[in-house]
């Protein structure tokens, strides 16, 4: 059952071999078995049974899957809003609260069929690399429990990882969805900003945020995509959509390609293992016919400065609605006035890294800092975005390794929140182009997985699943 795609699992269904309760009840085994170790899940649906029992009578009745995702239990980070269902954004300020309206990506995954299992473990309001500033503990690697599965999608990835689920919706701002794929060993998609409607996504910067997926390979991530893309009148910025996710993907020809690998990349706190894995993949893509070229991007240094800039006067602005009014009551007793509730929610409800960003956030935005930071951080954002526009405009890919390190341990960074922020370097560029980015697995290290990074041009998500299903076929060794 693990290693079957979504559509191999809906040809069973049909052949009456493997019902979606059974599908389901597989799933709610596993997390039994393994959630008090990992920690990936911090609530499940408890009418997961019930929906998976109502699509199989549908499948019986009328002999056809209702929907892309008909009878598949899905994982959803819980920085996503689920109706019935807390959403806690991993922080104490939210621990208690339910949400009274439902995501737009939750809409279109039941419109299909989908089984929302849980909602999964993340760093606190989204913010991290590893998954540890989550107020209900950390979540851990299912490859080696003392490390971190990575951030801040780390229960989802972890969730995916560990068959506790097929797959997953997270979120990714700088990285999250894809650096915890690579760390875990599974496929993550962030798509093109605007792709996917961000109505009910927590907000952390809403300039850079996206929802993505995370699945066990290409197939089912351009699955998951399609049932959730396209424009949402609920948010202006999501996009109308000329063309939708193509269904199945097709591997493709690699004779014609040209990618663009950027020289920046080498720079120091490149992991050798992770260097030589990296282009010891690069040789085998090179030997089937692509041309890869190394490309200067004299502006991918000053990205993360760029990304925690930005993110972090968006976030401050975002994060000013949990005063203990509007929301994020955490039940305060023995309060005098308004700004007692203010104050005391705030100081009492944040973890250390939202305050942190908190602080630097309305730092860069105030009145003489303002210029001096955060315009030019916008500025260096334009550039990039030029950057990939003259890249695109001769390569059809750019590729980087996902993670300059392998998984780390747990404790290792969290006091030291600069070499935290490091862990985003390659994926930050993609978000601050509104790029669509995908991680990959192509092997381990010290039995630790490896991905890498594949950049798209901006709305390609269809070449990109193209390209990727083939890469996927190499490291599996299929011929293409
Ligand atoms: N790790 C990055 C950060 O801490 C990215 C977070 C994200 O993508 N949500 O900001």
């Amino acid at each position: 059952m693990n290693n079957l795609n979504i559509n191999q699992i809906h040809q069973k269904f049909l052949q009456g071999k493997l019902s979606a309760l059974e599908l389901t009840r597989g799933c709610l085994k596993v997390i039994e078995k393994k959630n008090k170790q990992i920690n990936a899940f911090l609530s499940l649906n408890d009418k997961a049974e019930e929906q998976a029992k109502e699509i199989d009578e549908i499948i019986k009745k009328e002999q056809r899957i209702p929907g892309l995702l008909a009878g598949i239990p899905v994982a959803v980070k819980d920085n996503i809003l689920v109706k019935g269902m807390p959403c806690t954004a991993g922080s104490l300020i939210l621990k208690n609260y339910y949400p009274v309206y439902e995501a737009e990506v939750i809409k279109k995954l039941r419109q299909n069929g989908a089984i929302i299992l849980g909602k999964t473990n993340l760093d606190e309001f989204a913010m991290g690399s590893s998954t540890e500033t989550s107020f209900f503990g950390p979540t851990k690697n299912p490859y080696d429990l003392q490390r971190v599965p990575g951030g801040s999608s780390g229960g989802s990835a972890a969730a995916v990882s560990s068959n506790m689920c097929l797959v997953a919706l997270g979120s990714d701002t700088g990285g999250s969805v894809r650096q915890p794929a690579s760390f875990c060993g599974v496929v993550g998609l962030k798509p093109t900003y605007g792709r996917v409607s961000r109505f009910g996504l927590i907000a952390m910067a809403s300039s850079l945020d996206q929802i993505g997926v995370l699945a066990k390979n290409i197939q089912d991530t351009a699955l998951v995509l399609r049932a959730i893309e396209g424009k949402d009148e609920k948010d202006e910025t999501s996009l109308k959509l000329d063309s939708s996710t193509q269904i199945p993907v097709r591997a493709m020809d690699l004779g014609n390609l040209k990618i663009a690998l950027p020289k920046e990349i080498f720079s120091e706190g490149l992991e050798d293992k992770i260097k030589e894995k990296f282009l010891g993949f690069i040789k085998k893509i090179e030997k089937r016919g692509a041309k890869v070229e190394k490309v200067s991007f004299p502006y991918l240094e000053y990205a993360l400065s760029c990304y925690y800039l930005i993110m972090s006067a968006e976030a401050s602005s975002n994060l000013a609605r949990y005063d203990g009014i509007r929301y994020g009551g955490i039940g305060l007793k023995k309060i005098k006035n308004l700004e007692q509730i203010y104050l005391k929610t705030r100081t009492q409800g944040f973890g250390d890294e939202v305050k942190r960003r908190i602080i630097m956030g309305t730092f860069v935005l105030s009145r003489g800092f303002q210029e001096k930071y955060y315009l030019k951080a916008v500025r260096i954002r334009d550039q990039i975005k030029q950057e990939f526009q003259k890249t695109f405009s001769k390569y059809d890919f750019v590729i980087t390794p996902t993670s300059p390190t392998l998984p780390f341990k747990i404790g290792e960074r969290i006091s030291d929140p600069l070499a935290m922020y490091l862990s985003d370097i390659y994926t930050v560029p993609a978000n601050l182009a509104g790029l669509p980015a995908l991680s990959q697995p192509i092997g381990f290290i010290d039995k630790l997985p490896v991905g890498i990074q594949i950049i798209g041009n901006w709305l390609k998500e269809n070449l990109l699943f193209s390209f990727s299903q083939t890469l996927e076929n190499l490291v599996l060794d299929k011929t293409i």
